[in-house]
């Protein structure tokens, strides 16, 4: 059939525009910590013309000025639509060609699957980026992120066990750090992605998630000391770690466990 690279492309086309909503909500904004809707140039304020609202198109036709002050528009604008269209095609495909399907999901729930895989991806988007440019992983990011993963998992079939234990194991994980440190190495948004991600993951490709943060954090915090870029003491945004490695675990946690596994047998 030639549906499946129609259905691809259209995937791929909503995540633009979902890219481009993300980017009016958090990126817009001369406050990084704003949420609101913002369709004018963060400098001087001209309204965006419809035209310079669409997604990649819209940047490179102004060649990534404002027309008005001629101000540097991001890159990260463009570079956050082009991935959320990446992943919700690549969501799109993983259903299409049934790739490492989570093993609770049956024939007839592929809408509602990628329906939580791309609201989950903008969830984890904004955590990303909240994360990398404030430091913070805002609850009222986690906690709508956390209502659509539970209301879905449960729909979708997902053993109520598994999901109540992934929350409890992640967040706790986060929680016990917090009361040990009494909030000086993890944030409460911290125990909430945790949560978050378990109830998303279930315990075991959770954990996963939680080590491959760890490993891919600890190799680049120390890349960033050794060039210099970063002091020993400064914050390292561990959200941005925590949502790249839960897209991993969608899509390969599996595959990681087994061959994680398969060196010590
Ligand atoms: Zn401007």
């Amino acid at each position: 059939m030639m549906t499946e690279p129609l259905l691809i492309i259209g995937a791929a086309i909503l995540g633009l525009f979902a890219g481009a909503f993300v980017n009016a909500r958090i990126m817009r904004t001369k406050d990084s910590m704003a949420f609101t809707t913002n369709r004018a140039c963060a400098v001087c304020a001209t309204p965006l013309k419809h035209k310079e609202m669409l997604p990649v198109v819209g940047y490179l036709a102004v060649k990534g000025r404002c027309k008005r002050c001629t101000a540097v528009i991001p890159w990260q604008y463009p570079a956050t639509e082009a991935v959320i269209a990446v992943l919700f095609a690549l969501f799109a495909a993983r259903i299409l060609f049934h790739f490492e399907l989570p093993v609770f999901v049956g024939p007839g729930d592929e809408i509602l699957l990628f329906v939580r895989d791309a609201l989950t991806t903008l969830v984890l988007i904004m955590v990303f980026m909240f994360d990398y440019r404030a430091s913070v992983i805002p609850d009222r990011v986690t906690i709508p992120g956390m209502v659509i993963v539970i209301i879905c998992n449960i729909l979708l079939g997902m053993p109520v066990a598994d999901l109540l234990l992934g929350g409890l194991v992640l967040g706790g994980f986060f929680a016990a750090q917090f009361l040990i440190s009494r909030g000086r190495w993890v944030g409460g948004g911290d125990v909430r992605m945790g949560m978050l991600m378990g109830f998303l993951l279930g315990p075991i490709l959770g954990i996963v998630a939680l080590f491959i943060s760890y490993v891919s954090g600890s190799i680049i915090g120390v890349m960033l000391l050794t060039s210099g870029k970063r002091k020993i003491d400064s914050h390292v945004p561990f959200g941005t770690f925590l949502a790249l490695a839960t897209v991993i675990c969608m899509f390969f946690g599996d595959h990681l466990l087994n061959w994680y596994l398969g060196l010590f047998s």
